[in-house]
């Protein structure tokens, strides 16, 4: 689909798929570009977006700007669109929200779940074209390399959906899935993950596990997949999450070939099954010992032994858009650090409610590793909560290991601003807390044994507080200059 086709959408209230997305996008000024130019999916797509829009952590040179739809690709005849949540301040737009609100919007959402429906095969525009076997998903689908030593090519924003084969609970996760053959997929299931242990208690019955995969959702869809256990446990299907954002329920449609069900707008759907036994190395088609660039920013190691999903047919829409993400970068710190940030606010509002201002999981450690905290200090009994909320924090996600404490007068998405008050409101000795020899997260490569002697295993941590805040008491010795209010579209300034 070219870009003059999409729709016209006047507000975010109207985005219910993709292509309202973007249609909504297109009418605001900087955040959709599209190009015409050929473009290989393998290398050259990830080359360019890292310019354009992908961003840190990815190495320079990198670019924050537009979602950008590659209208030509070589050898493909879909378009792909790429960055849609690259920026939060889309993010923001896209959900009806402000960047600053988002957490708070999240949260409301999550105190207010709406059960997904299921509509009819001619009510689900993912249906509109069926395609059986035989076909070949590496020749059908622009998936993308990011660099000349990843595994092979992927679907990055590929949403699998599942049911508990003992309870029939369902739940949606985003998966990084390589292409392995003509109708095969590997997936990295980080351990613990909810469809993982679907499959494998299909596995111990000797059964393989029906499975959906949606590529390009609606991006309320593919955020609210991302929250996490505590704050989303076995059991609690994340797409209700979805309906609350969009206060209308997500649309599921029964799948053409196995008994699963997917996302009834989505613009493209695999189907199939991961069958018991059945494993893959993950660099299979490169033989690279690379899979693709991880969250921290460094390349990630292609995993041994991979549950392989057998796709069984691909359905999809008149023209349909394939989606990725280019990095993991700023897109994924948004994808995930955003449900983090609506996660620890819900811990902290528990036990002290009003006091968190503001949160921001920050890109430097892709939404997971670092988070900066606002805190309202309203009393001299104040003291000393900040620190205890960024425990709370470190309690509701335990993969995160540096918190940035600051008051309420310091803007958390100005890095100038928190490296100020580091500055200024910060004596090492004094306003450092270490928490040493805490399990963390395998990806970091500072957390390793060889970096640091005082770290007995890969994974473990010093979890740190940074205490920018300052002392009550002190408060106004701290206080910053005071300007006149003013409203700058008043001043019509030109350049
Ligand atoms: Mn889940």
């Amino acid at each position: 689909m070219l870009v003059t086709q999409l729709p016209a959408v006047d507000s975010a209230a109207e985005i219910c798929d993709l292509r309202s997305a973007l249609g909504f996008l297109k009418s605001i000024p900087g955040q959709l570009a599209w190009t015409e130019h050929p473009v290989d999916p393998r290398e050259e797509l990830a080359a360019v977006y890292k310019q354009v829009g992908a961003g840190s952590p990815l190495p320079p040179p990198v670019g924050s700007g537009p979602a950008l739809i590659f209208e030509n690709l070589k050898g493909f005849s879909l378009p792909v669109v790429a960055g849609l949540l690259a920026s939060r301040e889309r993010t923001a737009l896209l959900l009806r929200s402000s960047s600053a609100r988002l957490p708070f919007d999240l949260l409301e959402a999550l105190h207010h779940p709406l059960l997904p429906i299921t509509v009819s095969h001619a009510e689900a525009p993912c249906q509109e074209t069926i395609l059986r076997p035989p076909f070949d998903l590496r020749t059908l689908l622009p998936a993308i390399t990011h660099t000349s030593r990843d595994a092979g090519p992927y679907i990055t924003l590929g949403l699998l959906r599942a049911e508990d084969p003992e309870t029939g609970q369902a739940d949606v996760t985003i998966h990084r899935l390589c292409l392995q053959g003509a109708d095969r997929l590997s997936i990295y299931f980080v351990p613990g993950r909810h469809i993982d242990q679907f499959r494998a208690k299909a596995e111990a019955a000797g059964r393989s596990l029906p499975v959906s995969v949606s590529i390009g959702l609606d991006p309320a869809i593919y955020v609210a997949a991302c929250f996490e256990p505590p704050t989303t446990p076995l059991g609690l299907d994340e797409l209700t999450v979805a309906g609350a954002l969009r206060r209308r329920p997500v649309e599921l449609v029964d799948c053409v070939s196995v008994p699963a069900k997917a996302l009834a707008r989505a613009e493209i759907v695999l189907e199939g099954a991961i069958l018991p036994g059945d494993r893959i190395r993950e660099d299979a088609p490169s033989g690279s010992g690379c899979a693709m660039p991880e969250f921290p920013g460094y390349m990630g190691v292609a995993q041994p032994e991979l549950p392989v999903l057998r796709v069984t047919a691909v359905t999809h829409r008149r023209n349909p858009i394939f989606q990725t993400l280019v990095g993991p970068a700023l897109e994924h710190t948004n994808l995930t650090g955003i449900p983090t940030e609506a996660s620890i606010l819900r811990l902290v509002e528990d036990t002290m409610p009003g006091r968190l201002t503001g949160i921001y999981c920050h890109p430097a450690g892709g939404g997971k590793y670092l988070a900066i905290l606002q805190f309202r200090k309203l009393s001299p009994s104040d003291e000393g909560r900040p620190r205890q909320a960024a425990l709370a924090a470190f309690a509701a996600f335990p993969e995160l290991k540096h918190v940035i404490l600051v008051d309420d007068d310091v803007n958390i998405f100005d890095n100038d601003d928190v490296f100020w008050a580091m500055t200024t409101r910060y004596q090492g000795d004094a306003s450092t807390v270490f928490i040493p020899g805490v399990r963390c997260h395998p990806l970091d490569p500072s957390q390793a044994p060889e970096f640091s002697p005082f770290l007995r295993a890969p994974g473990l941590s010093c979890k740190t507080i940074f205490d920018c805040t300052v002392p009550y008491a002190m408060r106004d010795r701290f206080r910053r200059p005071e300007f006149m209010p003013v409203d700058l579209a008043e001043y019509e300034i030109r350049s």
